[in-house]
């Protein structure tokens, strides 16, 4: 409890998955399957991505090749901060158009990643940290590295987590009571023991066939059981599941994600 003279510990976030689509996207270019075929909204999967915004600030996890299409769907009209999980394609191409926010704001974004994520970062987008370039055409971005501990972005305290994409380290994140984690094929123990304890979990699960680096629906069941949220969705979803079918099959307060999904959270102050 806090007493009425002290700070606020916590801050309200609305949070909004942009997207719930692993890195094909749903509808699949090309495919006629039934779910790439349905006109059910909620299968259709844009690159996987959230936001969590109030009416000071906004935070997005991941920026991929949707994201333009995000931002005016959802009107984004700042950025305080961008986490990113790992560096693979779905999870950052669009980068580039963090130039909107540039110019806009008049500052740089700040941009946490682990050691390897930002190494990668500077490799893809070479043309971005070019002294050879001028400003102005690319994205003006901050890079923080970001290690085991709880670090501050936007002046909240966000407990990052280490999970294994097969063999490649990727980054979830925790804001006070929600936890977010995509691209897992393995959830360590010590990364459980930090996401313990929240009310609202997003968790990625591909589809119901093994995948060597995306955890199935019932291993993320499994993985979501351990850490106990009071609801759970399921992210980064492949084209074989449709929305209203896999839900029917799913455990009380387990269900898929989908595109525009919305909750309220309360993400812990970095005081
Ligand atoms: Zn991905
Ligand atoms: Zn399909
Ligand atoms: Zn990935």
């Amino acid at each position: 409890m806090t007493s009425p003279n002290s700070p606020l510990l916590t801050e309200s976030f609305r949070v909004t998955v942009l997207g719930s689509g692993t890195s094909a996207g749903v509808p699949v270019m090309t495919c006629d399957c039934p779910v790439c075929t349905s006109s059910d909204p909620r299968n259709h999967r844009l690159r996987s991505s959230i936001m969590l915004r109030n009416a000071e600030k906004t935070i997005l996890v991941d920026c991929g090749s949707d994201f333009r299409q995000q931002a005016l769907q959802w009107k984004i009209q700042r950025l305080d901060a961008l986490l990113l999980t790992h560096s693979h394609s779905d999870h950052i191409s669009g980068i580039d158009d963090l130039r909107i926010y540039n110019w806009k704001q008049g500052c740089t974004i700040d941009t946490f990643g682990s050691a390897q994520t930002l190494s990668d970062l500077k490799q893809r987008f070479s043309y971005i940290f070019s002294p050879l370039q001028e400003g102005g055409g690319v994205p003006q971005i901050d890079l923080r590295t970001i290690a085991a501990q709880p670090f501050n972005a936007a002046g909240l305290k966000v407990m990052p987590m280490e999970v294994m994409h097969g063999k490649l380290p990727v980054t979830g994140f925790r804001f006070g009571n929600f936890g977010y984690v995509t691209d897992a094929s393995h959830v360590p123990d010590d990364a459980i023991e930090k996401l313990k304890g929240v009310r609202y979990l997003i968790l990625n699960a591909l589809r119901w066939r093994p995948h060597p680096t995306h955890l199935t629906v019932d291993e993320a069941i499994a993985v979501a059981k351990r850490i106990g949220p009071e609801r759970a969705w399921f992210t980064h979803i492949t084209h074989d599941l449709d929305h209203e079918e896999t839900n029917a099959k799913l455990p009380k307060g387990y269900e898929l994600a989908h595109d525009g999904l919305e909750f309220d959270v309360e993400a812990e102050r970095n005081t």
